[in-house]
């Protein structure tokens, strides 16, 4: 994928870093003005479509609830089914779980049972990679359905957390990486 690094410039300036939050730590990467700045939203949007078209998807995945901000507008764009994995007790119907582990203790992630199906090209989509915990989540239920995933999108990377080894074999496209 070519660089924009015009459209990384002005992501990297907009985004709002807030320290200690939701803990003690945590340098938060907020990602809220973009939403605010309309033209720069679409900017990303247009960006993270032609990742998708290039990945050859065939369903795009969204991770509860900011990679919706993603994968529902690059699914609508590019007129591809949208699949949602999200946090447990929230799908009304048949689901499929994964857990995985936190700094302390354990979350997981729920699929619809029909949101893909055998032998489908998935791309997942999050806002930022942190640890990789929850993608691999994401992913694990993606397989146990019997799909593949082509791609983990994400506009953000934090780097030093090194989620990209958790994700194993699954490639993975950010614009931005700390
Ligand atoms: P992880 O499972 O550790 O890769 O965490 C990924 C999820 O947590 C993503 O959905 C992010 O939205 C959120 N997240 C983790 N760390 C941060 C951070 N420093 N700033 C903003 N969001 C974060």
């Amino acid at each position: 994928m070519k660089t924009n690094d015009a459209l990384v410039a002005d992501i990297i300036r907009t985004v709002r870093d807030v320290p200690d939050f939701p803990k003690p730590g945590i340098l938060f990467k907020d990602i809220t003005p973009v939403l605010l700045d309309g033209p720069l939203y679409g900017r990303l949007i247009e960006h993270l479509c032609d990742v998708v078209k290039e990945s050859s998807a065939d369903v795009v995945a969204g991770i509860e609830s900011r990679g919706y901000l993603f994968a529902a507008p690059v699914a609508a764009r590019l007129g591809l089914p949208l699949a949602l994995i999200r946090k447990p007790g929230k799908l009304p119907w048949k689901t499929r779980k994964a857990s995985y582990s936190l700094e302390y203790g354990t979350d997981s992630v729920e699929i619809h049972e029909d949101a893909v199906r055998p032998g489908q090209k998935v791309v997942i989509m999050d806002d930022l990679l942190a640890t990789g915990g929850t993608m691999e989540a994401a992913c694990r239920l993606v397989h146990e359905l019997g799909a593949q995933v082509v791609l983990a999108s994400f506009a953000i990377e934090l780097k030093f957390l090194n989620g990209r080894e958790r994700l194993g074999a699954v490639p993975v496209e950010t614009l931005i990486a700390y």
